[in-house]
């Protein structure tokens, strides 16, 4: 049996999912949001967070990440994220166009993981000057860009300097909940009460069809002297101006109902990081090998001999890499990744390194 590992977001969606959309597409519900199911959502999610949330649905990941961050950041501001950040490197420019302009600094720290140290130096540059940008925002990915997971003393590191400095923190939570998973915590263990202070929760990678969610912490923000409200007005506005309100917004709340109803999203990422687990421990035995950063998640980055790239995909295994750095691949696990198919990949690998 031949599998894909080329992402997570190459599997489509859950049926509770699919089929909570069918059903919200009977009837009427009043459009932009005004619907029982949107409310709905920000009630879920302020269950899931233990506290009061703001919730604005879009329907990809770039969006929530650029619109979460235009509205904490002026023109003039920099932003400080890892300089492997999806941010910076996935986002064509979004996020200089969504913020009028704002610099996008990259911060350097092992497994793409922000050093609070240099971080440190970063925030308190300039401060005042009129003539340099100013640090506005402190943006961390969890899971990281090469699969690691910041522990929850990680996260606290950084948002410390990020509260020294009176910045507010953001989560690129693409994959948050194979992320909360990893390190068995509570969401808002590995949310506000770190130190994050606005989220973009993903979903779509973990089983919907296309909607992810800004969260942003009313409280967490006031503590900091920012107007929550003021967020969440700029949030609205934003939102509308960048294409992202959807005027049936039903069908992207019905999908983050279904996630969010009887742990689907735990379910689906705990499968997804299981296969991941069962797939590094199988290929760190294959001669050859080399695991790059060990996957805490559902994301392997690994070396292979170019020999063995060739026969996998000639064997009809689906990843990207191999030519982007001698040898680099990348891995990775979904909600429905097959068990068979994972075994069937490390026998293929396991087959080849030993003929
Ligand atoms: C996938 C991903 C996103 C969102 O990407 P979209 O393609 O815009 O949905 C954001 N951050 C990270 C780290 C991702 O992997």
């Amino acid at each position: 049996m031949k599998v894909a590992f080329t992402s997570d977001n190459i599997a489509g969606a859950s049926d509770s999912v699919f089929k909570a959309m069918m059903e919200a597409a009977q009837g009427d519900a009043m459009p932009y949001g005004n619907d029982d199911g949107t409310a709905q959502v920000t009630r879920m999610l302020s269950e899931l967070f233990e506290c009061e949330v703001d919730a604005f649905l879009v329907s990809t990941g770039t969006a929530a990440n650029v619109l979460s961050i235009s509205a904490l950041t002026p023109p003039w501001g920099s932003v400080l994220c890892h300089s492997e950040s999806h941010l910076l490197n996935d986002e064509c420019t979004a996020p200089e166009f969504y913020t009028n302009g704002a610099r996008f600094v990259g911060i350097s720290g092992a497994d793409a993981k922000m050093d609070p140290d240099q971080l440190k130096k970063l925030v308190s540059q300039k401060i005042g000057d009129v003539h340099s940008c100013q640090p506005s925002v402190v943006s961390l990915s969890q899971v990281t860009e090469v699969g690691s997971v910041y522990s929850l003393d990680e996260i606290r590191a950084i948002s410390d300097v990020a509260k020294t400095a009176g910045l507010p923190v953001h989560m690129d939570g693409a994959r948050f909940a194979n992320a909360l998973l990893a390190l068995g915590c509570t969401p808002a263990e590995m949310t506000w009460k770190a130190g994050v202070d606005i989220v973009s929760f993903g979903a779509t990678k973990n089983g919907v069809m296309a909607a992810e969610a800004i969260v942003v912490f009313k409280q967490s923000l006031e503590n900091k002297g920012i107007s929550s409200e003021q967020v969440a007005k700029e949030l609205g506005y934003r939102r509308k101006r960048g294409g992202h309100l959807h005027s049936k917004m039903r069908l992207l709340s019905s999908q983050m109902i279904a996630y969010l109803t009887d742990d689907l999203w735990r379910t689906n990422a705990t499968h997804a990081n299981a296969m991941m687990a069962l797939l590094q421990e199988g290929l760190k035995a294959v001669p050859g090998v080399k695991i790059n950063t060990p996957a805490q998640a559902n994301m392997l980055f690994c070396t292979l001999p170019l020999p063995m790239i060739d026969h996998l995909q000639a064997e009809g295994f689906g990843f990207y890499g191999g030519r982007w750095e001698e040898g680099v691949i990348r891995l990775v696990t979904s909600f429905r990744t097959p068990k068979e198919g994972v075994e069937a990949f490390i026998k293929s690998a396991r087959q080849f390194a030993t003929k």
